[in-house]
């Protein structure tokens, strides 16, 4: 059985009290509640800004929350002015990484070389790679969803190998559903995870079976449980609705209480 990951990406949010009150708050929410703190089907993880980092990661160790990062750059060290390696990110305690969100694909030309070639760095820094995926608006509305998510996923595969997705993460986020207040539909969704999912059982049955795969595109406490149990929807990759402790806890219920 696939555990279910929800994971907060607060973007480019927080001055250092804010980041304290909303830790805060999830870890008090979290005590209150057994079902999330005793869940061995659950990892609730946030991904604050680079900054946030050591703050985060100093407020959240012994409790349930596990701690990622939302972009790195290639290689261990070196002159490259402005970046974070992912030994880095390893080194203030994260676990995870977001690797090619759509944020980054459109407004960093993170391209699909370079999203592969940080999905290498990610592992080879020991992180787990969250691969985020998905399509425009203007590609579903012209049948590409698939060819569009499939170039994406390929782009990984063909530098690292099928191995590799055993110890990674995928995102199916539809960039239209990004921050938009619209969401897929959990049969929209479903059709293009299971899409997903067989397409790296192609090259190996056991990994494509046994890799999470999460929704993300304005999911929220409304919506997540109709999300969650969809066979193939293993969590949720949350922007606006993980910076408010109550809502980001409730799609954790959710997650808790589904299939
Ligand atoms: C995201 O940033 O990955 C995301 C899904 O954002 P939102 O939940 O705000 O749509």
């Amino acid at each position: 059985m696939r555990n279910y990951l929800i994971a907060g990406n607060w973007k480019m949010h927080g001055s250092t009290s804010q980041v304290k009150s909303l830790i805060n708050g999830l870890l008090a929410g979290i005590k209150q509640q057994t079902a999330l703190s005793d869940s061995s089907h659950l990892e609730m993880l946030v991904l604050p800004t680079f900054v946030h980092l050591a703050t985060v990661h100093d407020l959240i160790t012994n409790s349930p929350l596990i701690l990622g990062a939302q972009n790195l750059y290639l290689g261990a060290q070196g002159a490259f002015t402005g970046e974070v390696a992912g030994a880095m990110l390893a080194d203030v305690g994260c676990q995870y990484v977001l690797i090619g969100h759509s944020e980054r694909r459109s407004l960093f030309h993170d391209d699909l070389a370079l999203t592969a070639l940080k999905f290498k760095a990610a592992q080879e820094a020991g992180l787990i790679p969250i691969l985020c995926v998905g399509e425009t608006q203007a590609q579903r509305e012209n049948g590409e969803t698939e060819k569009v998510v499939n170039a994406q996923l390929d782009a990984v595969l063909t530098l690292v190998g099928i191995n590799a997705f055993k110890q990674a993460v995928i995102a199916y986020e539809p960039v239209w559903a990004i921050g938009t207040g619209l969401t897929a539909t959990p049969e929209q969704a479903q059709v293009v995870h299971a899409y997903i999912r067989a397409q790296l059982m192609k090259n190996n049955v056991d990994i494509g079976r046994a890799i999470r795969i999460l929704y993300g595109g304005s999911m929220k406490a409304e919506n997540a449980a109709s999300l969650l149990a969809m066979p193939d929807i293993d969590g949720g990759l949350i922007g606006g609705a993980s910076l408010d402790a109550t809502s980001f806890l409730a799609i954790c219920t959710a997650a808790v209480n589904s299939k």
